[in-house]
């Protein structure tokens, strides 16, 4: 069955999606709407149908499906409109900006049995596809600890990104993506309690970066981290088990697991420093430890739109699940919380 999809803002994301959605057999874009004279003309000059307005665009019979992929204060009102229009609709991330207006975009999806769902494409990023193998693969043992990071040094990005009221700030760019990954880890596994704290290096208006960490009621801590002024990068993962460590380094994986061979070291040589010695922290003997490559995953983001089309044919269920969408956004205004006052904020999440 064929599905064609409008595309409500042609800016930087948008150009991802338009490369993505070519490849694909049974999507096509029927056309797109963007505020800005420029894009509309940049999309004119791929060939693509501009419409007149959002009205134009809610009222073209022939798709079944908007993309919004405008500033995130903007994706609530637009997918609102377009399910009452009839559409189905796919939101860049974040969602929205708040539980209470994913509340409201649910709310209207359950009212007209419109399908609502959320470009949550970083679920196919390789790094985590990695950390997912290595933990159902049980290879770490008892996984008890878990750091997740991302790192740049650029501040900010200049545009709407560094403005509250358009939704800005690293919280609701990476950190949606980040703190999505990790509680799909945890998806049984309520979230205990949060601590956070945000940095203003380079913006005073928005967070650009934030640092927070998380204990799951099953005793596993977690942290994630979002630097933007970090010009020294700490590792992508660092996960920890009773038997082994896994570190991921970066987005080319780059990385190693690390476990326990079973070969007792029997008397370990001390360390010397310059000011003392220590075997607690002494390097392992070669023959007690294993180091092996990371296992390997195959990740093709296009499943994103495959199952968006299964689901509207009624042939599967959404792989993003908004009750999941709902568990981030919680967790993002816990962070905001905790960030404000200093305070850990219990929680069963
Ligand atoms: P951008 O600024 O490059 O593009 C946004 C476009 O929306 C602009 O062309 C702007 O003119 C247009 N626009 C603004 N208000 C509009 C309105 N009311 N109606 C129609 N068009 C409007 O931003 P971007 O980097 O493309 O980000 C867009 C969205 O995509 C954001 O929500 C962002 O978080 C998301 N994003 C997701 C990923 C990902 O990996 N999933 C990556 C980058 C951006």
């Amino acid at each position: 069955m064929k599905h064609k999809i409008a595309i409500v803002g042609f800016g930087g994301m948008a150009g991802w999606h338009y490369d993505e959605i070519k490849t694909i057999e049974n999507l096509e874009i029927a056309g797109i709407w963007d505020i800005k004279e420029k894009q509309r003309n940049h999309a004119a000059d791929m060939g693509l149908h501009v419409y007149e307005g959002l009205e134009d665009l809610l009222a073209d019979k022939t798709t079944d499906l908007v993309l919004i992929a405008t500033p995130n204060d903007v994706h609530k009102p637009v997918a609102i409109a377009a399910m009452r229009a009839g559409k189905n609709v796919i939101s860049e991330k974040p969602v929205t900006l708040s539980s209470a207006d994913l509340q409201e975009m649910i709310d209207v999806s359950e009212e007209t049995g419109r399908f609502l769902t959320v470009h949550q494409n970083r679920r196919w990023d390789e790094d985590f596809m990695t950390v997912k193998k290595i933990l159902e693969e049980g290879k770490l043992g008892e996984l008890f600890r878990l750091e997740s990071r991302v790192h740049g040094s650029r501040g900010i990005p200049g545009d709407w990104r560094q403005e509250k009221e358009h939704g800005g700030g690293m919280i609701l760019d990476w950190g949606v993506h980040l703190l999505d990954q990790l509680l799909l880890l945890f998806a049984d596994v309520p979230l205990y309690s949060v601590y956070a704290t945000v940095t203003h290096v380079t913006n005073q208006l928005v967070d650009d970066g934030f640092y927070t960490e998380l204990v799951f009621e099953n005793g596993v801590s977690a942290m994630v981290e979002v630097g933007t002024s970090n010009f020294v990068s700490l590792p992508r993962w660092y996960v920890l088990g009773t038997d082994g460590t896994a570190v991921i380094e970066d987005w080319q994986l780059n990385g190693k697991i690390v476990r326990a061979s079973g070969v007792d070291e029997k008397d370990v040589m001390p360390v010397i420093t310059a000011a003392g010695l220590t075997k607690t922290m002494a390097p392992r003997r070669d023959d007690s430890i294993f180091t092996e490559p990371l296992p390997e995953v195959k990740s093709d983001v296009r499943e994103f739109y495959y199952n968006v089309m299964a689901v509207l044919e009624g042939r599967e269920e959404s792989l993003i699940r908004l009750p999941q969408v709902m568990r981030v956004m919680k967790l993002m205004e816990a962070i905001g919380r905790s960030a404000e006052t200093g305070e850990v904020i219990k929680l069963r999440l």
